[in-house]
């Protein structure tokens, strides 16, 4: 018979599973905030709404080492500063510690703030793997009003492209020539093999019409675009987990060690760039993700 004091094995079992289930998400949702998946800011308003979550559950000390630029000193500096005991949880800190957290947050890692003068210019970036193009289709497919740029690509077309639509191909010398007539928004060579652009006319055309344009392209892109107008309104599309993206990014298991390694070092320092953007989009589901780019052209 089981007691208070002697719980009966397999509610022992099931409080042990639990327990690593629980150290588990807060080991996945570490790697979140370490490679800026979520903010820190985010994590305190997912504790605050469910303290039994994994943000709820995480150590105040080991949630700040986790953010890129806190270290050891940093963190020791900052909980003696606000007055936050070191075995705090973040879903267990007082109103008080919870406002001076987050005010401490906001004012060195500051979140993405919509601008007010933004224009009907979207370019859609994020890291490989996360689904830009899947997003821009629905997008496309579901928002007719939306005009989805088509590049010029020197890429040849894969089974089932259709040129126009997917793509406008051309060779080397085509594109040398859309150059030099500065036919072209922007331009860039990605993943160090083909050459893509987006052709500035269809685009001029729709934004005087009063149209909302959407560009899917890279980050080299993304740059570009913010740099020749300043007002284009860049959204980063990021995936629902760290997690998540490796499987992505790796989940065949084709690759070698390398280049795996590689393409977890590329995705990090892509995730790095999201601080240029004015908006953060989750991934999270397609037909969502689409949604909330569509809301943000209007
Ligand atoms: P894919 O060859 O798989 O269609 O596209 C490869 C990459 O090229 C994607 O990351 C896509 O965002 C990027 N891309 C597509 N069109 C353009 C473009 O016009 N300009 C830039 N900079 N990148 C593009």
């Amino acid at each position: 018979m089981a007691d208070s004091t002697h719980p009966p094995e397999v509610d022992r079992v099931a409080a042990s599973r639990k327990a690593v289930a629980a150290r588990r998400a807060r080991a996945s949702l570490k790697r979140d905030i370490a490679t800026r998946v979520v903010t820190p800011q985010e994590v305190m308003r997912r504790a605050s709404a469910d303290p039994a979550s994994p943000a709820g559950t995480m150590r105040v000390p080991e949630f700040l080492t986790a953010i890129p630029a806190i270290g050891e000193g940093k963190r020791d500096r900052v909980l003696a500063q606000l007055g936050i005991s070191p075995v705090k949880r973040v879903g267990g800190l007082g109103v008080r510690q919870r406002r001076a957290l987050s005010a401490w947050l906001d004012d060195r890692l500051p979140e993405p703030r919509p601008r007010a003068d933004r224009s009907r210019l979207i370019v859609l970036a994020g890291p490989t793997a996360v689904g830009k193009g899947t997003v821009a289709a629905h997008v496309k497919e579901h928002h007719p009003e939306i005009l989805l740029s088509v590049s010029a690509t020197t890429r040849p077309p894969r089974p089932g492209e259709v040129e126009g639509e997917h793509y406008f191909f051309v060779d080397d010398a085509g594109f040398d020539e859309m150059v030099a007539s500065d036919a072209l928004l922007e331009h860039a060579t990605v993943h160090n093999k083909y050459r893509y652009g987006t052709p500035r006319a269809p685009i001029e055309e729709a934004l005087a019409a009063g149209r909302t344009v959407l560009l899917e392209i890279d980050l080299q892109g993304a740059r570009q675009v913010r740099a020749a107008d300043p007002s284009a309104t860049l959204v980063f599309l990021l995936p629902p987990s760290w997690d998540e993206l490796v499987h992505r990014l790796v989940g065949r298991g084709t690759e070698d060690d390398e280049e795996r390694a590689r393409r977890l070092r590329t995705a990090k320092v892509e995730l790095a760039a999201q601080a240029e953007f004015d908006y953060r989009v989750v991934n999270d589901s397609v037909p969502r993700a689409a949604a909330e780019v569509a809301t943000l052209a209007q």
